[in-house]
């Protein structure tokens, strides 16, 4: 038989960190999630050639100390989790200390930030998890600035098929929609590099009508009904839902479902899947609804570390929260189609 042998760890590093990048929208969502958790209020997204050249997120956060900085881009090395414990109860939407190191195992990474009261900020490099060179001082305002360059240079395969599909911008322009739709008192733009128009100028305001017209437009914004579920009596089923979904005058070919969880932006095949049921069940012409959900579980229910991306999670009572929301929006989608007939005959 072969011989079994270790591999060497920046074998392994670079296979686990094309798991976690898996394309360029990925480190788009990552690097927007860490200055969130940094607690920013402006975010700012610059991508060049579909974010294989160039991406740059930059924010307004707290910072990181420069004595973190040798360490920061290490795998594992992480401000947000501690114990395994506190995973039950965190709120942070990153944990895992994975997603910079990921990063320069896949591309290059240079990091300028200041923290408060500080004269002037940092600048440095990363590659394979370490620092390329000392910190050097430099100007630098308020937050952080993250910037990946040449991403997948050393894995030829990915870059050749990235290269040869659509490129990832307007997968990146969703997640930053998405992210704004979410947290509306967070000013998000995107836009490619060298243009004067930004794709995605959210601007910051306390309406989530608001939040979506600036993103989405206002015609969507005129089909929207807002909804609310709640289940706080229930003993062993404490969720809360509330929402925007679209009604029965709204038009389009492919469902927009933009679901938070705890506040982490996932994906729900089967909450998806129950939606657009109810809404082929109830409305006469096809159109595929607009959704936004944010729902709110005791953090105990809801396992976030199923996958690395963690992109889905999973609930506890899954079905039967479904089952409540399909019922929620079942009652709201009767209600305005009974309106509106009523409204055409009249
Ligand atoms: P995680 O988010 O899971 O902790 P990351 O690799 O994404 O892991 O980031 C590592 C650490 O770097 C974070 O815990 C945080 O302390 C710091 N960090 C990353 N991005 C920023 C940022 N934009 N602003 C401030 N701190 C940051
Ligand atoms: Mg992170």
């Amino acid at each position: 038989p072969p011989r079994i042998r270790r591999l060497e760890e920046s074998v392994v590093n670079r296979i686990a960190a094309g798991e976690v990048i898996q394309r360029p929208s990925s480190a788009v969502k990552e690097l927007v999630e860490n200055s969130i958790d940094a607690g920013a209020s402006t975010v700012s997204v610059t991508v060049k050639d579909g974010g294989l050249k160039l991406i740059q997120v930059s924010d307004d956060g707290h910072g990181i100390r420069c004595e973190d900085l040798p360490i920061l881009c290490e795998r594992h090395t992480t401000s947000k989790l501690s114990a395994y414990e506190d995973l039950q109860t965190i709120k942070s939407m990153g944990f895992r200390g994975e997603a910079l190191a990921s990063m320069t195992y896949v591309g290059h990474v240079t990091v300028t930030t200041i923290t408060e009261g500080q004269l002037h900020g940092y600048r440095v490099s990363y590659r394979d998890g370490v620092m390329e060179n000392d910190p050097k001082p430099c100007a630098a305002v308020k937050g952080t600035q993250v910037m990946v360059e040449n991403l997948f240079y050393n894995m030829v395969a990915r870059r050749k098929t990235l290269q040869n599909s659509n490129d990832d911008y307007p997968k990146i322009v969703d997640f930053i929609s998405r992210f704004a739709v979410h947290h509306i008192n967070v000013n998000f733009s995107c836009r490619k590099h060298g243009a004067n128009r930004a794709d995605v100028h959210s601007g910051s305001t306390s309406s989530r009508l608001d939040a979506i017209r600036n993103v989405y437009g206002a015609s969507v914004v005129r089909d929207l009904m807002e909804i609310q579920v709640s289940d706080e009596n229930a003993v062993d089923e404490i969720f809360k839902m509330d929402g925007f979904i679209s009604n029965a005058n709204y038009v389009a070919k492919k469902t927009t479902m933009i679901l938070f969880i705890n506040d982490r932006l996932v994906d729900c095949t089967s909450l998806k899947r129950a939606t657009e049921f109810v809404y082929s069940a109830i409305l006469p012409q096809a159109s595929k609804p607009f959704i936004y959900m944010s729902i709110n579980l005791p953090p105990e229910h809801v396992d976030v570390n199923i996958h690395p991306t963690k992109k889905e999670v999973s609930l506890l009572n899954q079905e039967r929260i479904i089952e409540k929301i399909k019922d929620a929006i079942e009652e709201k989608l009767m209600n305005c189609n009974n309106t509106r007939i009523f409204q055409t005959q009249a």
